[in-house]
């Protein structure tokens, strides 16, 4: 990802969607907590940065259980779910507007933080309110940045043991491979591949767009498959198909 390594104190403009570390970005919500729990040397940071790696995932385990950010399910932590209090941090906040090109400007809150730790936390949290947040590859156990309404559980480095498929490429088929699979969901999807790349082939759809779509099917059906365990009743899968086919159909 490589984030730039910040110098204290900080002064940060928080915009609606993202965000400016003085003059430089803009930086997507997530983008710095990210790549601090990546290993990147992002700021100075007492004892390699682990009791703040554990500090931070205590509260994305807490605020952020729903952003499905862990390989392994974890529990919500009662105490600091009850006290958030008890985590607060100090820093100064005005409102100011922050020059973009051809205007005066946007408005953002201007934080001034002392240390990393203030700033990855207010960091955090904001990325968890926009819905996005750090996800770990469920493949490599990596991190990643995941994105409000990306439903991709694998990241998109070169997958352990592959030359050169990613975790996303390998990941399906890993999936495929425990037998989770299902036949309906594989179906739907092989349909809408031929549709849209037949209509790629005959030059009404843009190679861009083909690409942009086969990805996110690529997603939506591993979230399917995902969703679809032995356990669900007929309705619900019926119900996960249907959502599937009009995913997969919608453009
Ligand atoms: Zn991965």
């Amino acid at each position: 990802m490589n984030f730039p390594r910040l110098t204290f104190p900080l002064t940060v403009d928080f915009g609606d969607t993202e965000y400016w570390i003085r003059e430089q970005g803009p930086f997507k919500y997530g983008a710095a907590v990210t790549a601090f729990f990546i290993g990147e040397d992002i700021g100075p940071v007492s004892n390699d940065g682990i009791p703040l790696m554990h500090k931070l995932e205590h509260q994305l385990q807490t605020f952020g259980s729903h952003l499905q950010p862990y390989a392994r399910e974890r529990e919500i932590d009662a105490a600091t779910f009850l006290c958030p209090e008890g985590q607060a941090v100090g820093c100064s906040v005005c409102f100011a507007f922050h020059p973009t090109d051809g205007c005066t400007g946007i408005m953002t809150e201007r934080y001034t933080f002392s240390s990393l730790h203030d700033f990855l936390f207010v960091e955090l949290g904001k990325s968890i309110l926009r819905g996005n947040a750090p996800r770990q590859c469920r493949l490599c156990g990596r991190w990643f940045l995941h994105e409000q309404g990306d439903r991709a559980m694998y990241c998109e480095r070169i997958a352990p043991g592959e030359e050169s498929k990613t975790c996303r490429e390998a990941g399906a088929r890993a999936v495929f491979e425990k037998k989770i699979q299902d036949e309906d969901t594989w179906k739907l999807y092989k349909r809408a591949y031929k549709k849209y790349y037949a209509r790629y082939m005959k030059g009404n759809m843009s190679e861009a767009d083909f690409k942009a779509w086969a990805t996110q099917a690529a997603a939506d059906r591993d979230a399917a498959i995902e969703q679809i365990t032995p356990e669900i009743d007929a309705a619900l899968k019926a119900q996960i198909i249907e959502q599937l086919r009009e995913k997969l159909n919608r453009q």
